[in-house]
């Protein structure tokens, strides 16, 4: 199989994996135990803390480790609103292309009677800088702005609209679970306040993550019982998860300044190799890309149909269109950077890590031609394009 769908999940490294083995062998013992058994599983966790943190520019004591990012996002979001309650503020900017871990916590919060100002993009899934600071008012109390898209791959301004939310004094969360371990990240040159991560998008294991809280902020609790996380995030510790985790983001961030230009260098190669495609798009910004992302739209098909005639040739990749939940409606990414429901349905996103060889790479740019001249052959939308009874739209 050629696995090129690395935005839904990650292979974990060796490394992660042989740094978790020796906590579920031998120091099992609950972190919270007094004995040396569970001293040294609470020892394992305070490092690995101690590494995460060191990884983003954070202290030890801003990092709590969750469940993931979709938990890491919740407990940022209601932090912000906990805050913003008490100060009688009520407003969040965010913009329309956040994951949904955000957007549905957001629609929540609007329930509850905070008001949501979501910002368009550009063409190329961009949120300005200067949209953020015209859309602040007295009673924001939260900015919450991905740091890289994951279907498009768009990298956001975060450096800029970290200034100026400090600067205005309100607080600001970025979603990095797509960046974080692909690109440097340094909360303080970034002034960030919170940060969400999950570790198996950097080849760590799935369902542990973490949430950095920049100091100062009290941390809303979502999950209530216990005293772990320094009474943050009850629940007896994911310790070989906490210790892979820390494993596998520092072998990523170790690994960025050689990986990054590799990968994006056999990421053009594709993108070039599919740019070739009649009625093709690119969508995100070419530049300001996540390293491994790429994504494009083709007139006349059906992105489901190429999935699966890719995956009979042993591809695995990913629409990023439909929702996971099986529904028809189009990405909401897609809607919100220009793309008419008609092409929207035509998309392919691949998100290729650095173990991929030109050959593959390669393999991939053929099978992709194959397969969309091969469904366009029968498709009637596309007879009808190219008989002029419909106008191309790419
Ligand atoms: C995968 C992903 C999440 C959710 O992370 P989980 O650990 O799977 O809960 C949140 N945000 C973005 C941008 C993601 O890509």
């Amino acid at each position: 199989m050629i696995y090129a769908d690395n935005a839904a999940t990650t292979k974990m490294s060796q490394t992660a994996i042989e740094a978790m083995l020796p906590y579920m062998q031998d120091c099992y013992a609950n972190p919270s135990s007094l004995y040396t058994a569970g001293q040294e599983a609470r020892d394992a966790v305070e490092a690995a803390r101690e590494t995460v943190a060191r990884c983003i520019g954070a202290e030890p004591r801003e990092i709590i480790f969750t469940s993931g990012g979709s938990e890491a996002d919740n407990q940022a979001l209601l932090t912000a609103a906990a805050i913003g309650k008490k100060a009688g503020k009520r407003h969040i900017v965010s913009d329309a292309i956040e994951h949904h871990a955000v957007l549905h916590t957001l629609k929540k919060l609007e329930q509850d009677g905070f008001d949501v100002t979501y910002l368009p993009v550009d063409g190329s899934g961009i949120v300005k800088a200067e949209d953020v600071s015209a859309a602040l008012r007295d009673d924001t109390c939260l900015v919450t702005i991905m740091y890289a898209n994951n279907e498009i791959g768009t990298i956001q301004p975060i450096a800029e609209i970290g200034r100026l939310c400090r600067e205005r004094g309100v607080l600001f969360h970025t979603d990095a679970v797509q960046a974080i371990g692909h690109l440097s990240i340094d909360v303080q040159d970034t002034q960030i306040d919170m940060l969400s991560a999950s570790a198996h998008k950097f080849r760590g294991p799935k369902g542990v993550g973490f949430l950095y809280v920049k100091k100062g902020i009290r941390p809303a609790v979502l999950i209530e019982g216990g005293a772990q996380e320094r009474g943050r995030r009850a629940g007896t510790e994911n310790v070989p998860g906490i210790v892979a985790t820390a494993a596998a983001l520092e072998e990523a961030v170790s690994a960025i300044a050689t990986t990054a230009p590799a990968i994006t260098a056999m990421r053009d190669r594709i993108i070039d190799g599919l740019s070739a495609i009649p009625h093709s798009a690119l969508s995100g910004d070419r530049m300001c890309r996540l390293p491994g992302n790429i994504h494009l739209c083709f007139e006349g098909i059906e992105g489901e149909a190429l999935l699966l005639l890719l995956d009979q040739k042993g591809i695995a990749a990913s629409s990023g269109s439909a929702c996971t939940s099986g529904s028809l409606d189009p990405s909401h990414v897609l809607l919100a950077i220009g793309r008419p429901h008609d092409v929207a349905h035509g998309s392919l996103r691949l998100t290729i890590d650095e173990t991929l060889t030109e050959k593959e790479a390669d393999c991939i740019v053929q099978a992709v031609k194959d397969t969309v001249s091969y469904l366009r052959g029968f498709s009637p939308i596309w007879r009808d394009l190219c008989e002029g009874k419909a106008a191309f739209i790419l």
